[in-house]
């Protein structure tokens, strides 16, 4: 991984910094918790959606700020790319982005509701919108279905490969990853662990990917 300087930040009348300021100050769900987390407004083809954010994102300011982004970006250092490198780049984004709270058994966070999740897609329709991505990854089984469009059964079926989609009326390519979560243990045992590396292959392997970061890596 080489240190490229940064990007300069987009104008304060581009589009994506104007959604951002509007989408930072929603309060649509009564039943999560401020404030919203999201990504840097980055004018690009790659376009990043994870579940929701944990406790600690929304005092940090950034998705995948904790335990979880360490392992996410741990498998993209595999691919060469750095963290910083990555969240400069990829227009980071998530099913909800609020801390939807503690789920009442089982230690983890609630999952978010049907209602805020058709709540929150209405932000990530606009984004879709304005960014015209090219190359979608979704991490995790609830970004996962919010491209596909359907339930998923197993993460078995989906990970791994590149594969097509209509998303908020865009055409992109999309590849699904699993949550580097913790709590989960898939991608750590068979066949999780070769879908996983799979994945990353297919990511390295698009020409987006040599188009975002080719200059830093
Ligand atoms: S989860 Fe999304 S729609 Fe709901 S309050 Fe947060 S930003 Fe707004």
């Amino acid at each position: 991984m080489t240190a490229v300087p940064p990007r300069p930040a987009l104008q304060k009348n581009h589009p994506l910094v104007v959604h951002r300021a509007a989408l930072v100050e929603c309060r649509r769900c009564p039943n999560v918790i401020p404030p919203v987390v999201t990504g840097r407004a980055v004018a690009t083809e790659l376009f990043f959606i994870g579940q929701a954010p944990g406790v600690h994102e929304g005092a940090i300011g950034q998705p995948f700020a904790w335990t979880a982004g360490k392992t996410l970006f741990r498998w993209f250092a595999t691919i060469g790319v750095s963290e910083a490198t990555f969240r400069e780049r990829v227009y980071m984004t998530a099913v909800i982005r609020c801390f939807p709270g503690k789920a009442s058994k089982g230690g983890g966070d609630r999952v978010p509701s049907r209602a805020e999740i058709d709540e929150c897609a209405a932000w990530m329709r606009e984004e879709v919108r304005i960014v015209r991505p090219k190359l979608v990854l979704a991490i995790g089984r609830l970004a996962i279905e919010r491209v596909a469009g359907r339930k998923l059964a197993k993460l078995d079926e989906v990970v791994g490969p590149l594969q097509h989609v209509e998303f908020f009326g865009a055409p992109v390519d999309w590849i699904a990853f699993p949550h580097p979560s913790g709590l989960s243990s898939w991608h750590k045992s068979e066949p999780g662990k070769k879908l996983l590396g799979d994945a990353l292959a297919t990511l390295a392997a698009h020409p987006s990917f040599a188009r975002t970061f080719g200059d830093a890596r």
